[in-house]
């Protein structure tokens, strides 16, 4: 049986922390969709590690980690993250046969057409995720188990450039050079073939084992049910976990949805909280809201009652996790939208067009002192209000409330 961790806003909630949190209680963990645009940097013994694909399992010596079909993987990240343990991760590392691999081909095209979309820029991470995902969903994508025979798969790629040439120059994009190209391959065979396996069997094989799907990006990415096209490539929600590690919805057992106490967005797209004023600024201020990688300002705002519970009913979320409350010490007034109003008509649902929504908030007051408190009842009343308020609105169980970036800074409820 496995549980699932997902993000229930626009990334970013914080995840990484309760992963680690509750981490060694599984066995097995398994990463199901994205690439390496996700990710979280997490501190084992003092030392930092940013990881990027591996799944936050290699942090506990006896956990197998799975990186599952439903991952894109760029080989050439997914050495460099092993390389920087000091320990050999890979005894404990499953990839599988069937996830798609990145090539640099698929950087290039991310990064040319992200410039030709111009002012309609998605903002992606140019790390040809998309790209990848579109060979994939077009049949033309080649899968890590296909490592396996590199001369059958430089005949395929050689075909695939050839079908792609004019679209490569459209772009400025250049075909790789083939002997590049070879020695590329054979060096991915070389680092990762022994990885390579059928994961979905081994996950059935295990199927006894406690396992975690440790989810990516967040749900209102999701290429679906997000606000579509400023999303990501794929399936963020719980069903997209299930489909990219093979998992049947009778094997998940528990949902965990993560949500910050406040809202921010990186790069374009609809945010009906966003605060363009002070408000959003001390936000960004108190929550060092900033790209890990690009160093961006994250766009900041009010937490979405609306969003949160679309958010938890697309996942079936069991209880949530409210991150980063302490960086809302020190308002005067907490604002929460607790509707939309679109052509002046209130609604309480997610629409599938978020482009008129106007956020109806309810004002409630501040307060100051939460930060590093372990106990419910130690929280400053208005944050106890707050919390209190939420779990009311988003009708789920407030499991886990997060008060300063530490493990210890939590309260388990
Ligand atoms: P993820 O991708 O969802 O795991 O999110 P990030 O890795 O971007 O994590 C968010 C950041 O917030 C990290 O730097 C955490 O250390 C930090 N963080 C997590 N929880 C808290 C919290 O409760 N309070 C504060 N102030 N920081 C937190």
């Amino acid at each position: 049986m496995a549980d699932l961790i997902v993000g229930l806003q626009w990334g970013d909630e914080g995840k990484g922390k309760i992963v680690d949190l509750v981490a060694k209680n599984y066995d097995i963990v398994i990463r199901s969709q994205g690439g390496h645009n996700a990710g979280h940097t997490v501190v084992l013994d003092g030392k930092k590690y940013a990881l990027h694909l591996l799944p936050s399992g290699v942090l506990n010596p006896n956990a197998i980690n799975v990186i599952g079909n439903g991952v894109v993987v760029y080989p050439k990240q997914l050495i460099k993250e092993i390389s920087e343990f000091d320990r050999d991760i890979k005894e404990k590392l499953l990839i599988s046969d069937k996830a798609h691999m990145i090539l640099d081909h698929h950087i290039a095209i991310d990064k040319a057409r992200e410039k030709l979309r111009g002012k309609n820029a998605i903002g992606t991470t140019g790390r040809g995720i998309g790209p990848a995902y579109a060979d994939k969903i077009a049949r033309v994508g080649v899968r890590m188990g296909e490592l396996g025979n590199i001369e059958k798969l430089m005949d395929k790629l050689a075909h695939y450039y050839e079908m792609n040439r004019e679209y490569f120059e459209y772009l400025g994009v250049k075909v790789p050079d083939m002997d590049f190209l070879r020695d590329e391959l054979e060096y991915y065979k070389n680092e990762l073939m022994e990885n390579i396996t059928n994961t979905t069997q081994y996950l059935w094989d295990n199927i006894d084992k406690n396992m975690l799907l440790e989810g990516a990006q967040a749900t209102l990415l999701d290429i679906d049910h997000g606000t579509y096209p400023f999303v990501t490539s794929s399936n963020t929600i719980a069903s997209g976990a299930l489909t990219g590690s093979g998992l049947s919805p009778k094997e998940l057992k528990k949902v965990i949805g993560i949500a910050k106490a406040y809202t921010t967005r990186v790069g374009n797209g609809p945010f009906p909280t966003e605060d363009l004023g002070e408000d959003g600024d001390k936000i960004r201020k108190q929550g060092h809201e900033f790209g890990t990688t690009t160093g961006r300002p994250r766009r900041c705002g009010w937490f979405d009652v609306v969003a949160a519970k679309y958010a938890i009913t697309l996942n079936g979320c069991d209880e949530v996790a409210i991150m980063k409350l302490d960086v809302l010490d020190g308002f005067d007034k907490v604002k929460v939208c607790v509707g939309y109003e679109i052509n002046s008509e209130e609604i309480d649902y997610f629409p599938s067009e978020l482009d008129d929504v106007k956020p109806v908030y309810i004002e409630m007051d501040g307060w100051n002192g939460s930060e590093g408190v372990t106990e419910f009842d130690k929280l400053p009343l208005n944050a106890k209000k707050y919390i209190e308020f939420l779990e009311e609105k988003i009708g789920c169980h407030i499991k886990y409330v997060s008060t300063g970036p530490d493990r210890n800074s939590t309260i388990i409820r």
